[in-house]
Order: C-alpha cells, then sequence, then structure tokens
C-alpha cells in the first residue's frame, strides 16, 4: 500500500456558523447518494505547499458525508523529486531539457508506486503531474476497476507550458474520466477530454492557520520569532520557490524601508518533501537578506507551523504574494480571511482572489509592489476597509465547504 496520511476527524456541522446552515444542509442532501463510496486522493506529499493543505481539510469532511474517503501519497527518491520538481517548472513555462533518462527514471518510479496501489475505489482522484502517470501503470489490477472513476486534478497553470513536457504528460492525463482546473485559462487547448471542470482551491476558516487568534496571542507568538508587533510588518508566506519571487519581494521592502524606516518583512516558508529546490532557493535568499535583521526569514525547520502562520498572517499590515506564476495561492485567501490587503503578482489563481483596489492590488513589478504597500502602511483605514471587503470574499468563494460541494457535484455526476 501506499502510504496513507493521518487526519483529523473534522464534522462539517461545524461550518454552520461561517458558511451558513442552508449551505451544510444542502451539502449534505447532494451527498446522500455518494454515502459509502470509496474515494482515494494520491498526490506527493503530506505536508507543505496548498495540496496538502487542501486535502487536510477534503478528506475529513468527505468522510463526514459518510464517504469513505483516504488520502495516500506516492513514495519517490531524491532523484524523482527533482525530476517532478523540474515538470512542475516545465509545465509553468520554463525552458528544461526533458531527457529520456528523466522519462525513465520518471515512469519506473510511477511504476513502483502502481504496484502498491490496494484496494478497490469507486472514485481515484490524482494530484498534479508527480502521480499523473499513475492510471496508465495501474493497467487491470484490482485497483482499477471497470467501475472506477479517475480524475486529474492539476493545481498549476499550464497556460505556457512546455509543449514537449506537456505532450509527454497529455496522453496520461487523457487517460483519466475528468480533469479538475482552478482556472478555465489554465487547461491547454490540446487536451482532449469529456469532462473538464473549473473549481478552485479553499481555505479552512477552522484549521490552526485560519482560526481567529486573540491579540494577545499573537503578539507573543511573532515576538518569539524576533518580530516587533509595534512596528509595522509586511509578510509573505511561501515555499521558497523561484517562482514565488521572494528576491522582489526583498527588493520591494527595500524600497518602503526608505520611506518607512521602521518597516520589517517576515517571510516563512515551508520545505516541502516533493520540493528539493527549496533549500537552494533559501540560501540564495538568505544572502540576499545581507544581513538585514528586520527580514526574517523562517521555515518549519524553526518551528514555524500553523499557529505561527496565523499569527505572521494576523500581525502582518499587508500580506504580499508576489508570486510571477501561480496556480491559485492559498495565501491569498488566507490573508485576506485574516482581515488584511493582500497584494499579489498578477498570476494565475491570485486573478481570481484579489479585486484589485477592492481588496488589495494586482501588481506587475517590484515598485508597484512597494508603492502599494507604502500607501497601505500609510492610511490603515483603508487597509482595514479592504481586509474586511476580502473576508467577504472569500465567505463567498473560497472555503472549504464551496469546494466540496464542487467535488460532491462531480463525483455523483460521473456515475450518474
Ligand atoms: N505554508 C505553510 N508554511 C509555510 C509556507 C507555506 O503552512 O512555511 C502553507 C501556506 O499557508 C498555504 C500553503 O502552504 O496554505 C501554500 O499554498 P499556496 O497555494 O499558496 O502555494 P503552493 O505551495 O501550493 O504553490
Amino acid at each position: 500500500m501506499l502510504e496513507r496520511v493521518p487526519l483529523l476527524e473534522k464534522s462539517l456541522a461545524d461550518y454552520a456558523d461561517v458558511a451558513g446552515e442552508d449551505t451544510i444542509e444542502r451539502i449534505r442532501a447532494a451527498a446522500a447518494p455518494l454515502k459509502g463510496a470509496r474515494i482515494l486522493h494520491v498526490n506527493a506529499t503530506a505536508y507543505g505547499g496548498g495540496v496538502a493543505e487542501l486535502l487536510a481539510t477534503h478528506v475529513p469532511l468527505l468522510r463526514d458525508l459518510g464517504i469513505e474517503a483516504e488520502w495516500q501519497v506516492i513514495h519517490g527518491s531524491d532523484e524523482f523529486f527533482a525530476i517532478t520538481k523540474h515538470v512542475h517548472n516545465a509545465l509553468q513555462g520554463a525552458a528544461i531539457e526533458w531527457t529520456n533518462e528523466m522519462q525513465r527514471i520518471y515512469l519506473e518510479k510511477v511504476l513502483d508506486n502502481a504496484l502498491l496501489l490496494e484496494g478497490t475505489y469507486d472514485y481515484v482522484v490524482i494530484h498534479d503531474p508527480q502521480p499523473a502517470a499513475l492510471l496508465a501503470m495501474a493497467g487491470s489490477t484490482s485497483i482499477n476497476g471497470p467501475s472506477t472513476k479517475w480524475i486529474w486534478r492539476c493545481h498549476i497553470d499550464l497556460t505556457d507550458a512546455n509543449q514537449e513536457v506537456w505532450e509527454f504528460f497529455r496522453p496520461y492525463v487523457e487517460q483519466h474520466d475528468a480533469s479538475v482546473w482552478t482556472m478555465p485559462e489554465f487547461v491547454p487547448a490540446s487536451l482532449s477530454m469529456d469532462r473538464i471542470v473549473q473549481a478552485p482551491p479553499c481555505i479552512d476558516p477552522l484549521s490552526v492557520k485560519n482560526l481567529d487568534l486573540p491579540e494577545p496571542f499573537m503578539r507573543e507568538i511573532v515576538k518569539q520569532y524576533g518580530i516587533n508587533p509595534d512596528r509595522p510588518l509586511l509578510c509573505q508566506v511561501s515555499r521558497y520557490d523561484p517562482w514565488k519571487d521572494p528576491l522582489g519581494v526583498i527588493e520591494a521592502y527595500r524600497i518602503v524601508k526608505q520611506e518607512i524606516p521602521d518597516v520589517q518583512l517576515v517571510l516563512a516558508g515551508s520545505m516541502a518533501t516533493d520540493d528539493p529546490e527549496g533549500f537552494q532557493v533559501w540560501e540564495e535568499v538568505d544572502e540576499a537578506r545581507h544581513g538585514d535583521h528586520d527580514i526574517h526569514l523562517l521555515s518549519n525547520i524553526q518551528q514555524v507551523g500553523n499557529v505561527q502562520i496565523n499569527a505572521f498572517q494576523r500581525a502582518a499590515e499587508v500580506v504580499i504574494q508576489k508570486s510571477l506564476r501561480e496556480g491559485f495561492g492559498l495565501t491569498v485567501s488566507e490573508g485576506l480571511w485574516k482581515g488584511r490587503p493582500v497584494i499579489g503578482g498578477r498570476a494565475g489563481g491570485i486573478t481570481l482572489q484579489i479585486d484589485h483596489g477592492e481588496n488589495g492590488y494586482l501588481v506587475d513589478s517590484v515598485e508597484e509592489c512597494a508603492q502599494y504597500s507604502i500607501d497601505l502602511l500609510r492610511d490603515p483605514e483603508r487597509a482595514t476597509e479592504m481586509g474586511e471587503s476580502g473576508k467577504e470574499h472569500v465567505r463567498k468563494n473560497f472555503l472549504s465547504t464551496r469546494e466540496l460541494e464542487d467535488w460532491v457535484g462531480l463525483f455523483t455526476s460521473l456515475t450518474g
């Protein structure tokens, strides 16, 4: 069997306060025909990054609906994850060399994983490219029963995908019964499938990362990391990945610092097991810091977990997500949900979440990021108004309940 991810229990009823009783009832009614269905989600990492974040809530909520849902992760090797990170970059538009050797290593490792698949399922949901060839490799094993529906969930933006790499993956993807995307714009024109569905991700308002944190508690947490809660703070929470542009955030911070000398910056990023590039980027970012004590470079290695992320996002006057490419960018909704205005790179799913000038700003350059940060730090009332509007936007569009409803609809429609 693949490694099974242990999960907390969650109850849909607890979401009534934030999402409304009617939403909960609607979801329960829609999910009634799925009672007892077996659903398996497969991805590449149990922690770090948005997919792990989503599944940690989605799978327990499916269980609460009476569905036998599970989450398993594929195993890899440093070599395999180095290749899949190249693939990830290539699918987001980077030029890479896609050699026969890389393809061989990729397929062999997926085959190893396919041989570990056990059990029978009504639905198998494969997340992102790392396990995309599992269905092809599963062949006629028991997991691939005649009525099993396979769904590929793509969390990344394939608008400028490297064609050679995409053409390698396309036939594997097309074997699935449906694919699910964050935005219709991400779907390559060459993809031929009967069911192509849009269902953007969401945040869990009841997770430790997003729960309300009393201010004194928040202040104590940030102080433990050397951050002064009485001085202005900018915050970006992201894996250490060039597409998240941490160096650009430091450049923007430096411009802000000239106008607002008291400003501090926190860059918090966990190191995911499927992202070997993280350690290298961390070093580059550390170097770019030039020993500035007001730039707090943090990761899970310094015990930065969900509570700390929650505190940093709340302590910040402005949340930043200056991505150059982005699938969705959960951190944007996380910031907005905490009533903070968010400055985001004009990329992918960030544009779904930020309504420019209403709940934050979409930026195309370091200078714009700096200027909007200065404006917001100088006008706290406006920042508060924007944050409040952002919270409502997230409530309507990007909470776990909305995503759950989308998936329940998809599952029932595939067998209906
Ligand atoms: N995250 C975290 N700790 C960190 C860095 C990131 O918990 O140190 C979380 C972050 O809060 C968010 C997710 O990882 O929930 C990142 O998701 P996003 O969609 O923003 O980006 P991805 O990593 O999937 O590209």
